[in-house]
């Protein structure tokens, strides 16, 4: 068999890419962590590529970049995973605003740089809003961040149903994973801390680098829902958790930049496609959240620079009917936001693209703080003994490097 020269080159040059592509560290870049060998550009005059490609364009000083990494409903589906919104500020910072299930996929799709990834503001305690909170203190801290993860959320009528509480659980809940991990990982990573505050307030509940996150409170079933702004460099962005339109809303979003709310199915979508009778489809679609029509009101009182819509499933049908629902009753800008919309947003100008990833992308791998930070001794003797003389001697390559 003849190999020819080009065929050989092909392959062996394949080896390299293949080689250097599984040990490359990722590059940093303005404080960022981006795949190794990637160079964000500078974007000039507003003129954006029209699709966002993670990791490949470099954020304005004064900039924000909004990606919404789901925006659908509990039961999700691989193109609608639940709530969660990513800020990614100009100084170099990111929040995240909830964390449903799901929504730990599109930051891995978007190369994220973990590091960067320990704020949650969570809305309220339903699972389509906080359902990846252990997902991400996990998968970040073997991912890169070698910091505490802080979680951010309302208190609730009792202690029980408080965002303090429903963090010890968790903390309880993944003993076993967490101790058992213990030592290898950095030990501050490990943590999980959760900042709860009052939910019937209007307060500020972060004020940190010039970037301020104001709380207040939202009507969504039980005590304990809220939604909040994000206000830094003269620059604010919204984020309404689950609610029916509240007066608490429409003050505090008022003339706002991006404005974010909850924009539900009509009582009789909810029965075709839920199979609910009407008295609880009326409840679930109108009573404790918020209808296409009443959505564009709501946005016609607050008159944002940018109205964004989630909540919905993002099947064709369904999100044309509700479009048509929100204009019936606004005529402002306006966004049915899909999972990976994203919007970049200064001061004179506000740009909506989509995000194309790759489906194949790996994590990107640490960077040298996370290498280098203090670690314990990995956790030994956590398996019985007689469970330990089942292991088969020999068959482990021993050390090649001193293990002290
Ligand atoms: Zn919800
Ligand atoms: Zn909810």
């Amino acid at each position: 068999m003849k190999i020819s020269l080009v065929a050989l080159t092909a392959f062996v040059f394949g080896m390299f890419i293949l080689s250097t592509n599984t040990l490359a560290k990722p590059d940093n870049v303005d404080g960022f962590n981006v795949p190794s060998g990637r160079v964000p550009q500078e974007i000039k005059d507003n003129r954006y590529p029209r699709t966002y490609y993670p990791n490949t364009e470099k954020l304005g000083k004064a900039e924000m970049r909004i990606t919404a990494l789901g925006t659908g409903m509990p039961n999700q589906s691989p193109s609608n995973v639940a709530a969660s919104f990513l800020v990614e500020l100009g100084n170099g910072e990111s929040f995240l605003f909830d964390l449903g299930t799901g929504a730990t996929d599109r930051l891995a799709g978007l190369e994220a740089d973990y590091s960067k990834l320990d704020k949650v503001f969570a809305s309220h305690l339903h699972t389509d809003h906080v359902g990846d909170v252990a997902a991400l203190w996990v998968g970040g801290w073997l991912g890169g961040r070698y910091t505490p993860l802080h979680v951010y959320g309302p208190s609730g009528a009792t202690p029980e149903l408080g965002t303090k509480v429903h963090i010890d659980h968790i903390r309880a809940a993944w003993a076993w994973d967490v101790t058992s991990r213990a030592g290898t990982l950095p030990n501050a990573g490990g943590e999980i801390v959760a900042h709860e505050f009052d939910f019937s307030k209007t307060a500020v509940i972060y004020d940190q680098n010039g970037v301020k996150v104001t709380s207040f409170p939202a009507i969504h079933i039980r005590d304990g829902s809220v939604s909040f702004r994000l206000d830094w460099n003269g620059l604010s962005f919204v984020f309404g958790g689950d609610s029916v339109p509240i007066k608490w809303f429409a003050k505090e979003a008022k003339g706002a930049d991006v404005v974010v709310h909850e924009c539900f199915f009509t009582p009789e979508q909810w029965m075709d496609i839920s199979g609910f009778p009407y008295k609880q489809a009326y409840w679930v679609t109108s009573q404790i959240h918020t209808p296409p029509e009443a959505f564009g009101k709501l946005m016609s009182e607050v008159k944002p620079r940018m109205a964004v819509a989630y909540h919905y499933w993002n099947h064709r049908d369904i999100e044309l009917d509700i479009f048509k629902g929100v204009r019936k009753t606004y005529d402002g800008p306006l966004t049915m936001s899909d999972d990976l919309t994203v919007i970049n947003l200064t001061k004179d100008n506000i740009e909506v693209r989509e995000v194309t990833f790759n489906h194949e992308s790996w994590p990107q791998g640490t960077n040298k703080e996370w290498d280098t930070a203090p670690r314990g001794e990995p956790a030994t003797g956590l398996s019985s003994d007689w469970l330990i003389k089942g292991k088969i001697e020999g068959l482990v390559p021993p050390p090649t490097q001193p293990l002290d």
